[in-house]
Order: C-alpha cells, then structure tokens, then sequence
C-alpha cells in the first residue's frame, strides 16, 4: 500500500509519461486507418504525401519527440469511479502532469489566458488543462482518455441551431461547408466529430467526443451510423486528398454523438482532428497500475 505522498507522486509521473507517449506516438486505431488509406491512394503525389507521414512518425518514434510541432492545448475526457480512492486529487494531478511535461517531452507552451495576452509558458492556465468528467457508479477505477488540441484542427469548429422544420438533412451542408472550408487546412486526411444535441453546448461537447471515439466504432442507432456512412462517402467523393492536394480520400471517418433534442431545435456542431490524431487512453486501478489500450505493447 502506497503512502498518500509515493501514491500522489507515482499518479502524477504515470501521466507526465502518459502525455510523452500521447505526444510522440499515434494510438494503433488511427495507425491502423491510415495505414489503410495510404493503400487506397494511387497518385504519386498522393503516395509521396502518406510516405513522408510515415517517415514523420517513425522519425518523432526514433527521437522520441513529438510528432508535431503544435502540441496544442491537452483535454482530458475523465471517467471517474465513485470509489477510485484518487479521485480528489486527480485535478491537482493532471494539472502538475502538463506542467512537468511541458518541460520533459517537451511540449510548445501554447496556453494564454484571455485579457493578460501572456502566455503561461507550462499549458496550464485558466480552466486549462480542460477536463470533462463523467462518473462511473460503483467502479473504483478510472479511464483517461487524452487529446492534444492543436490550432490547425480546432480552427474549422463551427456550431449552429436549426430549427425542425430545416429538417436533420440540414446538418449535411453545414458539415461539408465546414470541411471545405477550413477543413482543408487542418492536415487532411480528418477525422470529422459531428454533435447534436439540443443546444449549442451540448452538441459542442458532443462533437469533441464523437472526435476522440476510437475509429471502427459506430453510433449505436442503426440511423446514426447510417447517416455517418453518408457523410464519410459524401466527404470521400469531393476529390480533396491528404494536405488537400486531390487524391480518393479526405476523412478517416465521421463520428456522430448525439444527446436528445428539444422539440424546437436542432442543434449541430462539428469538430476535426488531423492525421495527427494525438488521441490515447490510460486506465487506472485503484492501486495505480495502469492499462494502456490504445498502445499496443507499450508501457510507461
Ligand atoms: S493540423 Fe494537426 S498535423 Fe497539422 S500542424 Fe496542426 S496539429 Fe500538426
């Protein structure tokens, strides 16, 4: 049994070592999608486009440095245990974590608080890191899923209301709107988060978790993965290619979350991630020992 001082240091290293790994290598699922889609391109300029990827992540492998330059700003997406006994001091954690790893891996300080102009230089800062909570009753352990917010990919955001009668096919040109425009900026291929929801917050959270989903899974409504199906064709057909230089793909897939909505509204906000997709999950037990099953082989 670890003192509460060995346990609190031992959960702050696991996610400074958590964030390097997150930082450095991409999760197997999206490895796995790009591997595939490097297969389906068949122009040479395409080809040369996934190659030189490749070449990134191994080289960011082989220094151990990140696997790009815009670490952006790290979320946290908590699943929380009642009982893990950690729980009240896993803000403090994650918060001392980032900092640490700012310097360790080391991290470009991207955090600035609205109205000093400053950066913090450690990524920390006014409700940041960001973290999102959900509680698990009866569960003493915890899930930490880590996503690294560059600017490329959180520029095409965009979220709007429409109303009933604009019908749900309302959301399809918002959505390719947004991939057309700045979309092509954010490092195509994309994976493309789509929240509805019944407002404008909730479907803005929404779309961020549809983003950090892992790739293969499907809305659980036969409708929603349809309407997924749909869109990630409709989006594949425009011609954009990896980097928006033309070629038969332009997302890894499209990810639909949604909540209920009021009878009045119809609330859509969409959400991009780039080929980079810095996206890993850590699962605590309650004595700290760790899973990490987006990492095959990997440990911290
Ligand atoms: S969009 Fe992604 S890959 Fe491109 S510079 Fe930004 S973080 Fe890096």
């Amino acid at each position: 049994m670890l003192g509460e001082t060995s346990a609190k240091e031992k959960f702050i290293s696991t996610i400074e070592k958590f964030i390097a790994l997150a930082a450095v290598r991409l999760s197997d699922d999206v490895m796995a999608r790009l591997e595939e889609m490097r297969g389906r391109e068949d122009t040479p300029l395409q080809k040369a486009i996934y190659d030189s990827y490749f070449e990134n992540l191994q080289m960011a492998r082989n220094l151990n440095r990140p696997c790009c330059q815009d670490t952006g700003l790290l979320q946290f997406y908590v699943k929380a245990g009642t009982t893990f006994p950690h729980l009240d001091i896993t803000r403090e954690v994650i918060t001392e974590a980032v900092r640490r790893a700012t310097k360790s891996v080391p991290l470009r300080p991207n955090a600035v608080n609205y109205f000093d102009e400053k950066n913090t230089g450690d990524n920390t800062g006014e409700r940041t890191p960001w973290i999102d909570w959900e509680i698990v009753p009866a569960s003493s352990e915890m899930e930490i899923t880590l996503y690294f917010s560059g600017a490329g990919c959180s520029l095409p955001g965009q979220a709007r209301v429409f109303k009933p009668s604009d019908g749900l096919e309302a959301i399809i040109p918002f959505v390719f709107n947004a991939i057309t425009g700045s979309g092509i900026n954010a490092c195509p291929p994309l994976l493309v988060g789509i929240g509805l929801g019944h407002n404008i917050e909730n479907a803005a959270v929404l779309s961020k978790k549809a983003c950090v989903r892992l790739l293969g899974t499907k809305h659980p409504h036969p409708k929603g993965a349809e309407l997924e199906k749909r869109i990630t064709d409709g989006l594949n057909s425009l011609g954009m290619g990896a980097q928006g230089l033309c070629g038969n793909q332009a997302v890894m897939g499209v990810h639909i979350e949604s909540s209920a909505r009021h009878t009045a509204t119809i609330a859509c906000a969409v959400n991009v991630s780039c080929y980079t997709m810095r996206r890993g999950i850590i699962s605590f037990k309650s004595d700290l020992s760790y899973e990490l099953p987006t990492y095959r082989g990997a440990s911290l």
